[in-house]
């Protein structure tokens, strides 16, 4: 697995809607590769905080929309 590939598949791994052996690869990747790993975590606070703030209310068009707002106004520009 490479960056390009660990990336695309970062948003069904932190839905958690993957495989099992696909999870270990992604984890995998992750582990050995610092500026993934840190998108990672990054992405995972992002999800926490807004499954924090809407409680699974929110349509998902509004809470992409927020996550969207929350990523352009919590980075540092380093992230991506
Ligand atoms: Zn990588």
């Amino acid at each position: 697995m490479n960056c390009h590939e660990a990336h695309a598949q970062l948003y069904t791994f932190i839905d958690g809607e993957t495989t099992a052996i696909r999870r270990l690869r992604i984890r995998w990747h992750l582990h050995r590769c610092p500026p993934c790993g840190d998108g990672f975590r990054f992405e995972e606070r992002l999800k926490a905080r807004v499954r924090q703030i809407c409680r699974d209310e929110m349509p998902p068009e509004l809470a992409n929309r927020l996550m969207t707002f929350i990523r352009e106004h919590d980075s540092d520009g380093s992230v991506g």
